[in-house]
Formats: C-alpha cells, structure tokens, sequence
C-alpha cells in the first residue's frame, strides 16, 4: 500500500495527517504509561530486597545469642554437677583438712553458679528481644513479599490491556497512513521525534499553534491555497493548514 501511484490531493492527506497524529498522540500516551510502570516495580523490589537484607542479618544475631544461651545452660548443667559431687564429697571426709579442701571446692562452685545464672539472665533476655525483633522483620518481609506478588500479577494484566489498546490504536492508524505519501510521513515521523510528539500543526490566528511564532502573511496566503507541504519556519511542523482552512473542511 506504500506504492500510492496517484497522491490523493494535498489537502486530503493534511486531514489524514491530522487523523493520524490524533492516534499517534494517544500511542504516545500508552507508551508513558507503560515506561512509568517498572519504575514502580524497581522502587518496591528495593523495598523488598532490603528488608530480606535485615531478616537475613537479624537471623545471624539470633543463631548467635541462641548458642550462648544454650552453651551457658551446658555449664550450668556441668557445674550442677560437680556441685552434688563436692556436696557428697564433703559428707565423707575422713581429716579436717580434706574437709576444708572440700568446703572450698564447694565455694568456689558456687560462685560459679552465681555468675552463670547472672549470664544465663542476660542472654535468654537479649534472645528474646532478638528474636521478637526477627519476627516483626519477617512478618514485614512476607507483607512486602505478598504485595510484590499481587502488584506483580495486576501489572502484567495493566501492561496486557496497554498493549491490546496500542494494537487497536496500530490498526487505526493504517487506512489513514495508506492516504498520505511517504515523503509526508517521514517529515512528520522526524519533527515529531524532534518536537514532543507534535509534528504537524494549524496556523491559529495567524500564528503557529506548535510553537506560537507568527507566520509570514505570505506564507499564511499560501497555507489557504493548501497546494504544497509547509512547514513553520520556526518549529519546523508540518503546517496542517490555516485555522479558517481547518473549519471550512
Ligand atoms: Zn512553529
């Protein structure tokens, strides 16, 4: 269909083009949304991965407090025993000084036992504030994680319906390209790369609705004739034509 052998008249491809850039504009608006998309996603698998960070720090400090908690009940254990051993020991002594070697043994098993239990105290405290701490970071890490998941599933779904409405748009924009001639098109197409998006424009009131730059009078007479492609000798756009022309047609 790029092969048009007779050009449709000037002023008919101008409205085609205008048809045209009516659609391209609402691509263009798809394609924003669909770029601001990932963005979102991007910030909150920052999100997450930080906070699977914290739960995997968090976890080393519990494994940590959890075996001197349990290496301090060991001793205590251990010291419990050679307690009763040295209780037992001090009962069947045969001299006095066999007996005062005994006592001391059992003094100074006992202060053992005191400063154990002081330890003891100290670690089951720090491990169980450690480990409540472990739980809100994971119970954090597993909301994030679900929301990740749901926002995850509702923007394939969004980025599907974007792409279905870009398709749709794709079709409507053919019968009005297959109108214009080629040389047309690829003016427009690099203008509008150039300009935001804008490639072709009317003269409104004798200035340039792209860039509001007034058009030479001669220029605007020729506009109204709408027999050749001009374009704004400011902005470059391809003028569609003059306002009084766009309401006539
Ligand atoms: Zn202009």
């Amino acid at each position: 269909m790029e092969n048009i052998v007779s050009p449709l008249p000037l002023q008919q491809q101008l409205q085609a083009l205008g048809r045209l850039q009516e659609v391209d504009l609402k691509i263009e608006h798809l394609k924003k949304l669909k770029l601001g998309h990932p963005a979102q996603n991007k910030e909150r698998a920052d999100r997450l991965s930080k906070l699977q960070s914290g739960v995997a720090a968090q976890s080393q400090i519990v494994a940590t407090l959890e075996k001197q908690d349990r290496e301090t009940r060991a001793g205590q254990e251990l010291n419990q025993d050679r307690l009763t051993r040295a209780a037992a020991k001090l009962e069947s002594v045969a001299d006095g000084h066999q007996y005062q070697a005994a006592t001391k043994e059992l003094e100074q098993l006992r202060k053992v036992e005191v400063v154990l239990a002081g330890q003891f105290l100290r670690f089951s405290g720090e491990f169980k504030t450690a480990s409540e701490e472990l739980a809100k970071r994971s119970s954090e890490f597993e909301k994030l994680q679900a929301e990740c998941t749901a926002k995850s599933a509702e923007l394939t779904a969004e980025i599907a319906k974007i792409d279905q409405q870009m398709a749709e748009l794709d079709q409507q924009r053919q019968p009005f390209a297959t109108q214009i001639e080629k040389r047309i098109v690829t003016q427009y197409d690099r203008v509008r790369g150039a300009r935001a998006g804008l490639g072709a424009v009317y003269a409104t009131g004798g200035r340039c609705s792209g860039c509001n730059m007034a058009v030479p009078p001669q220029l605007y007479i020729q506009l109204q004739k709408a027999l050749e492609l001009l374009p704004c000798p400011s902005c470059m756009r391809i003028f569609l034509g003059a306002s009084d022309a766009k309401s006539s047609s």
